[in-house]
């Protein structure tokens, strides 16, 4: 497992953490959430003059806070669901398309031999597509590997290979599936800024985990930085579904790290967005984690606006 893989799912580890402390600690305050909530609705209707006769500041923040921390949660599952669907529904739409452009049985003669096993020869697909020449897998339960009839034909056997080996990978480990998962977290966390460096860092482990597989079984790097080159140069303007294992922008590093293993270098901890993603956390747990330790208070136990007063006074 390499550093960068770790890194992943130690930031995965540290998320689910959080969400379960979240959980259990709300589920154990919303007892003691709803009854100051309803305090300081009684004392609002009892009092006319809110700002100057009964502002129970302490009853108000202990009340509101936690509401405000559920708020948030709700709207970045809402998040999450949304563009969970929209994934699901852009992943289905480019497989109908790419079906559509299917090749004929004699465009799969070259590939038949360099795939490394039956299973994965049924799983991959050759399309024509003006707009899209590329190799990527797409597919949640059942992965397939699509490969551009006009790649294919530009690549060396040997390159090629190297592509199917590649690809195979993301469909043995289910990529797609997993990265369908990683977004939905990272969506649900929109407001902690680190999620999105976990994505980056997900699809950019997956890569290289796909590219030394590669390597593992072809023994050859070099032709799979060749293949990578030469579709770098090919047209590429149809953007790709957010569930396709690819990322223009990590081809050349991948092609430095295949040509000269030792300049690899793992995405940096972006140290700012780390310490502001700190910030967050503890300010959301604390404020679902209020009620929890706040509630014993005396102001949250006085049921009427005098009382509620007479408390605030004598502090
Ligand atoms: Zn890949």
């Amino acid at each position: 497992m390499t550093n960068q893989i770790k890194r992943t799912w130690i930031i995965i580890g540290v998320l689910f953490s959080i969400a379960a402390i979240g959980s259990v600690s709300f589920l154990y305050a919303i007892t003691h959430v709803i009854e100051p909530t309803i305090t300081v609705k009684n004392t609002l209707s009892c009092c006319p003059d809110l700002i100057t006769r009964c502002l129970i500041i302490l009853a108000m923040i202990h009340s509101v806070l936690p509401w405000i921390g559920i708020a948030v949660l709700l709207i970045g599952l809402i998040n999450a669901v949304s563009r969970l669907m929209l994934s699901i529904n852009g992943s289905m739409k480019l497989v109908e398309r790419l079906e559509w452009q299917k090749v004929g049985v004699r465009g799969y003669s070259k590939i038949k031999k360099l795939a490394p096993n039956k299973d994965i020869f049924k799983r991959i697909i050759i399309f024509e597509d003006n707009r899209l020449h590329n190799a990527f897998t797409v597919g949640f339960l059942q992965p397939r590997i699509y490969l551009s009839g006009t790649l294919c034909k530009r690549l060396e056997r040997e390159e090629l290979r190297a592509v199917i080996l590649h690809e195979s990978h993301h469909v043995r480990k289910y990529d797609p599936l997993r990265l369908l998962i990683v977004a939905f977290i990272c969506d649900t966390f929109f407001f902690i800024p680190l999620s999105r460096f976990l994505k980056e860092l997900f699809i950019s482990s997956k890569e290289k985990a796909a590219d030394d597989a590669a390597i593992a079984a072809s023994r050859r790097p070099l032709e799979l930085a060749s293949a990578m080159m030469k579709l770098l140069k090919l047209k590429n303007d149809l953007v790709l579904n957010s569930t396709a294992i690819w990322r223009a922008d990590s081809q050349t590093e991948r092609i430095h790290r295949l040509i000269d293993p030792m300049k690899d270098r793992p995405l940096g901890l972006p140290y700012l967005r780390a310490a502001v993603s700190l910030i967050v956390i503890v300010v959301l747990l604390g404020m679902l984690t209020l009620p929890s330790f706040a509630y014993k208070l005396p102001i949250l136990g006085t049921l009427n606006c005098r009382s509620s007063h007479s408390l605030i006074i004598d502090k």
